[in-house]
């Protein structure tokens, strides 16, 4: 098998992997480094991270009992493919999308069934819906805003799909805050919905790796078996407990990214040879006319770092570019009119 492989030269504008470019403001990270300080560290977290899971809870207006946190989001996505499958079950899943759910999805010996998006790159919900019926689906994934694509699924189609399957039904919410549509209001009536979020995103701390899913408590009791015990540390806990706080931050950070989004995209439109897809999520796809590594490695070159996505499906002439710091997003167009020229 061929694992999860990041290419990374060193170049001082990173735009590779939809991080933020917003650090955790200095003084909340000594709140944080001084909480953990004052705790004793020869112990075991507590045995269910209550206090955290309250905080994460009441963000979305639930109770601790919906939420389970993880090492990153990725670790209890792995925990659902854990929970719901087993040798020969199927999987459904978009494609393209993030490549680790089919990662996953072959470590756990499932049968993968990939739903291509439509051309223009939106989901195609009536044959996501018909794949996901068939009795052998114990889990379908939906990335939504969809990595490297950027598209979103709105949460009445998730909801058919959902209705549709005897299986989970994985909505990664990764970027949430860059598109603002959410499913977690459909769990009520979808108690098979399982949605993740992470804190490597808009709340700008993907070195603490830390993340968190959103179900039915029954559903998030059988995937806590699955999961390995004290699985977060107690200083990451600490800092997603006040993280998870900083509402007006997150959100005014998010707006800057989401117009910055809106400059890129309205730049790269006019370029001559380049189609840049709408975007939901902090990043933007585009298509060239030109070889996609001329221009990868070109931006190298000068200096810029973004992803070369073409051999994902449907994609052989793209490639992602993470949204920046305005001065960042201004040396990627730059650097792309030079490659463009030259
Ligand atoms: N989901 C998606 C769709 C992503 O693109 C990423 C980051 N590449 C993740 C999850 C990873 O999240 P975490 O850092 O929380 O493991």
């Amino acid at each position: 098998m061929s694992g999860y492989t990041l290419v990374q030269p060193d170049c001082p504008v990173k735009l590779n992997q939809n991080e933020c470019p917003f650090d955790v403001p200095e003084e909340l990270k000594r709140e944080i480094v001084d909480e953990a300080l004052a705790s004793n560290w020869g112990r075991y977290p507590g045995f269910v991270p209550l206090e955290t899971k309250t905080a994460i809870g009441q963000r979305h207006g639930l109770g601790p009992e919906h939420i389970l946190i993880g090492n990153g989001s990725n670790e209890l996505i792995q925990s659902v493919f854990n929970t719901s499958v087993s040798q020969g079950d199927r999987v459904v899943l978009p494609a393209p999308t993030f490549t680790l759910y089919a990662l996953v999805g072959r470590i756990a010996g499932a049968e993968i069934r990939t739903v291509h998006l439509n051309r223009d790159l939106s989901f195609d919900v009536d044959r996501l819906e018909e794949e996901s019926a068939h009795q052998d689906v114990r889990l379908v994934v939906l990335c939504s805003p969809n990595n490297p694509t950027g598209s979103m699924i709105a949460p009445e189609d998730t909801a058919r799909i959902a209705e549709a399957t005897r299986g989970l039904v994985v909505v990664d919410e990764a970027y949430f805050e860059f598109g603002g549509v959410s499913c977690i209001d459909l769990l009520d009536r979808h108690p098979n919905l399982v949605i993740t979020r992470t804190f490597s995103k808009a709340l700008g701390a993907a070195g603490l790796r830390l993340g968190y899913l959103v179900a039915d408590p029954a559903v998030a009791r059988e995937i806590e078996k699955v999961k390995l015990p004290y699985n977060v540390n107690i200083i990451s806990l600490i800092a997603a407990r006040k993280l998870i706080a900083q509402e007006a931050l997150i959100e005014e950070r998010a707006a800057l990214i989401r117009s910055e989004r809106q400059r890129v995209f309205e730049t790269l439109w006019d370029l001559p040879g380049i189609l840049p897809y709408p975007s939901h999520a902090n990043f933007v796809l585009f298509e060239a006319e030109r070889p996609v590594s001329e221009i990868f490695h070109g931006l190298i070159e000068r200096g810029v770092l973004i992803r070369d996505v073409s051999r994902y499906p449907m994609l052989e002439r793209g490639m992602r570019v993470t949204i920046g710091l305005p001065e960042e997003n201004d040396a990627f167009l730059d650097a792309l009119q030079k490659v463009l020229a030259a």
